[in-house]
């Protein structure tokens, strides 16, 4: 091969992909598997995988072999890599034997450059399965060959031949999962010990962070999509039935919501996931099986409605919001309900010890009192040194205060109730609740009973799970997750150690209207973005393929900006590659200059609108009137349209007399055009309204 300098990628870069630069290590990358060595890869979710091996393989002899697990995927990657006038395909078990043999037709006379299948389906491709055919092997979500990963799938055991049949062919594994253990196991399981491995920092700046307490979570839910009514968004919860019930409560608010999981059908799963990739669906209410394989690079937000099980798991369902690097927003709900229940859930399966630890380190990060990100990057092996300034604890830094008594009262509480109940009763007894829970047992008779009544349950709670997550109090989960007290309680009841909380996030109070005022019309303004959306939407429609493989969210917002209006501006921008270019441009060039010529025009059109009730007969008053604008106003415009030769006559708002005296006037003051001088020459006696319209007659007839 020849010598490929960094002055060709970035051409391909820009030529095939449309962009200017690369990210992150992308680069380096690009240079080890065209030295064909081979490489792991390792980067979030959206970090940029793809182009480590699809701009290699422009650079190829052969086809460069893509495994990756799951047809819907493949499906899109391939739509994107057209998009791009990059000839590829997939083949899988679902093909026709006549799509087949295209497939191998084009294998076989070199005339796509890569090919993706489902490790399934590589048995059927023996044939084409050697070095004559092949240049590279990709291997996406390489984490699925190990069973230590959380997407362990049987059929990337038996990738190991590979290496064995195809030796000199560099192997390229990809994943977003960072764990040693992981990688280790993949590079075994591939038999290729010796690669070199990229591990990509793990930061998504541009996705802010927030943790909320769960209360009212729906209310919330609704408020966030309401301030946000355009954005295309994923709320992952716990059960099937949750995201069932969660999408009805959305569409009974208009909001456009859709359930996604295990338990519907294929073709279900299949319309939902494809309605949500072109645009079609706004939101869905899902359980973790959505979201692998959906690289819709315009997702602008993913919320949590329970809490996830582990940081592994969060990292990579947040990820698929702002893949394009447009800010993004993920909002986790946290209730200490979702960490029982996970508890029970984790108590009956195989490494339990492993998976609480894991649970132990999700819970700190939402209850954490520093910056978020720091928690979230060291979890994988990373330090930042700067606080991030994109989550919630940076934004709104938790106030300290001396919370010494709150923490007495809650201590002998549990102290009282012998250290035999959960924290729901430990709170009802301090608040004094006269419920059932409490007199079945005579609790209202305890010393603590009704000592905390001023302060309202939400807030207790967050003191007592602080004071828990401080070890002045424990929750035993073997016992029903009853209170109990630990060697620290002591020194706080006995030994006057002070204890620092936090004060508890108000939760907004606005939410309640917000349910009254739902369900108005959406009202989507009328910019520039707004018509390039609705433009690419079209066409993605008729190409039947996903919006955002038209154009990313971040190129509509470039194209808004810039405004381009010839090809050479418009291959500037980040996105746009020379096939979209010649594909595209010219339509999107159009509606550019169709709406800067509206905007021009603006003015204009309200004349030829005062014109067309003219037309009708209203008279100055009523046009002033159904327009909302002074009669004043609508002088000018019939002026103007006089002028310009338009069928308006402005003779009947003006006497004969009054248009004599102005013509008399206008000659002594030497065709002076400003009003002033006819208004005082006329002893003030003729309104400047009557002047404007004499001035306009005579002028025509000059
Ligand atoms: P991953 O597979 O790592 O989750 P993708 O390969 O889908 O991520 O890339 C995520 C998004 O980032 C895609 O929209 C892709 O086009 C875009 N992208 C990748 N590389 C660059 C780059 N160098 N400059 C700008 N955008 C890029
Ligand atoms: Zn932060």
């Amino acid at each position: 091969m020849m010598q490929i300098t960094e002055k060709d990628l970035l051409e391909k870069l820009k030529i095939n992909f449309g962009y200017d630069s690369f990210r992150l290590e992308q680069k380096s990358i690009i240079e080890n598997i065209l030295a064909k060595k081979d490489t792991l890869v390792i980067m979030p979710t959206g970090g940029g995988k793809s182009i480590c091996f699809q701009l290699p393989s422009l650079f190829f002899e052969r086809i460069t072999l893509v495994i990756s697990p799951l047809i819907a995927l493949m499906k899109d990657q391939v739509d994107s890599l057209k998009a791009n006038g990059i000839p590829s395909t997939y083949y899988n078990s679902s093909q026709s034997s006549e799509e087949q043999q295209q497939v191998f037709d084009a294998i076989a006379n070199k005339s796509i450059k890569l090919l993706y299948v489902a490790p399934e389906s590589l048995p059927l491709l023996q044939n084409v399965l050697n070095q004559n055919y092949i240049s590279c092997v990709a291997i996406d979500e390489a984490h699925c060959i190990s069973s230590w990963g959380h997407d362990f799938r049987p059929s990337y055991k038996q990738l190991a031949f590979l290496k064995k049949t195809l030796p000199e062919t560099p192997i390229v594994a990809l994943t977003a999962t960072a764990d040693k253990a992981t990688q280790e196991d993949i590079l075994e399981q591939l038999a290729i010990p010796n690669t070199t491995r990229f591990v990509s920092s793990f930061n998504r700046e541009n996705i802010a962070l927030e943790v909320r307490p769960a209360n009212d979570r729906v209310k919330q839910i609704i408020k966030f999509i309401n301030e946000r009514s355009d954005d295309s968004g994923i709320i992952y919860c716990l059960s099937r039935k949750a995201t069932e019930q969660l999408a009805s409560k959305l569409k009974q608010n208009g909001i456009d919501a859709k359930a996604y999981h295990a338990g519907l059908n294929f073709d279900e799963r299949a319309k939902t996931q494809e309605d949500f990739i072109k645009d079609d669906t706004q939101i869905i209410c899902a359980t973790i099986a959505f979201g692998m394989g959906i690289d819709k690079s315009n997702v602008r937000w993913v919320i949590h409605y329970n809490m996830p099980k582990n940081i592994e798991g969060y990292y990579q369902e947040i990820g698929r919001a702002g893949r394009d690097g447009l800010p993004s927003k993920a909002l986790l709900f946290h209730s200490y309900a979702d960490v029982i229940q996970l508890r029970q859930f984790i108590a009956n399966t195989g490494n339990r010890e492993v998976q609480e630890a894991k649970l132990d380190r999700m819970k700190q990060f939402s209850e954490a009192t520093v910056c978020r990100r720091k928690i979230l990057l060291s979890y994988f092996g990373e330090l930042i040194e700067e606080n991030c300034g994109n989550c919630d604890v940076c934004k709104n830094p938790p106030k300290f205060f001396d919370g010494t008594v709150i923490a007495q009262k809650a201590l002998s509480a549990i102290y009282r109730l012998q250290q035999k109940e959960a924290m729901g009763t430990v709170i009802d007894v301090i608040r004094g609740a006269k419920n059932a829970a409490v007199y079945d047992k005579n609790y209202q008779t305890l010393k603590t009973y009704g000592v905390g009544s001023d302060t309202s349950w939400q807030h207790w709670q967050h003191y007592i799970i602080q004071l828990i997550n401080q070890g002045y109090c424990q929750v035993a989960f073997h016992l029903n997750n009853v209170l109990q007290l630990t060697e620290f309680s002591k020194k706080v009841l006995f030994e006057g150690e002070k204890v620092q909380l936090t004060t508890p996030i108000e939760v907004k109070k606005e939410i309640k209207t917000i349910l009254k005022e739902k369900k108005s019309k959406k009202l989507t303004s009328d910019t520039l973005f707004e018509r390039l959306r609705k433009l690419r939407y079209r066409i993605a429609q008729e190409e039947d393929i996903a919006a955002y493989l038209v154009f990313s969210d971040a190129t509509l917002k470039e194209l808004e900006n810039e405004r381009p209006q010839t090809d050479n501006e418009f291959l500037a921008i980040s996105g746009v590659g020379q096939r979209k270019l010649e594909v595209y441009g010219g339509e999107f060039m159009e509606e550019i200059k169709t709406f800067i010529n509206e905007k021009k025009r603006g003015r204009k059109d309200t004349t030829l609108e005062t014109l067309q009730l003219y037309k009708e007969g209203f008279t100055i008053d009523e046009i002033a009137d159904k327009r909302n604008l002074k009669a004043q106003t609508i002088f000018l415009h019939l002026s103007k349209l006089y002028l310009e030769g338009k069928d308006v006559s402005l003779d009947e708002f003006i006497e004969v007399d009054t248009l004599k005296l102005i013509t008399n006037a206008k000659k002594v003051l030497k065709n002076e055009t400003t009003l002033k001088p006819y208004f005082e020459f006329l002893g003030e006696k003729v309104p400047y309204e009557q002047i404007r319209i004499g001035l306009t007659i005579l002028q025509k007839k000059r």
